[in-house]
């Protein structure tokens, strides 16, 4: 049994990501994608509140290339990856069924794909992994979104 499953990032892939295969856009492939803008439309508005306008996010419904990856003698499974050269976030579609937190995957991954923000162990929303009794709580995981944001450097920066 699982019972840590890592948000796990690809910025280090220039090219294609090798961990996922984009989905071909079809009807199931949009109905997907639809899903997960929900949570993009929400951060950007959330940030739009606060001021800013959120760049527009490339959003790649997926599948694992593999199934589990080794990292640090550890077995991971990617819920999420993000790439903040193309402002790319990759969801698989097992996620969007998974039963984890659609909106806590996404605002991680908008966090690294956008802000460049990186993982902390500390904080809840930027940790590496997750469990699927969390984030459950909508405005509690907005808060977390735009704690990030004030702590991180880059975004205010660029206002
Ligand atoms: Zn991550």
């Amino acid at each position: 049994m699982k019972r840590y499953t890592p948000l796990y990032e690809a910025r280090r892939y220039k090219g294609n990501n090798p961990d996922m295969s984009d989905r071909k856009m079809n009807k199931e492939t949009y109905a997907l994608r639809k899903e997960v803008m929900q949570y993009v439309y929400r951060a950007k508005k959330l940030l739009k509140k606060k001021g800013y306008d959120m760049p527009r996010v490339n959003v790649r419904i997926t599948d694992v290339n593999t199934a589990e990856f080794i990292r640090k003698d550890e077995k991971v499974y990617p819920l999420g990856q993000a790439r903040q050269s193309d402002i790319a976030i990759w969801i698989p579609a097992s996620t969007i069924s998974s039963g984890y937190s659609l909106h806590g995957i996404v605002f991680h991954e908008i966090l690294h794909a956008v802000f460049g923000i990186a993982h902390k162990n500390s904080d809840p929303l930027m940790k590496p992994t997750v469990s699927p009794d969390e984030h459950h709580n909508p405005s509690k995981v907005d808060k977390l979104f735009i704690n990030n944001i004030k702590m991180g450097d880059l975004v205010w920066k660029d206002i």
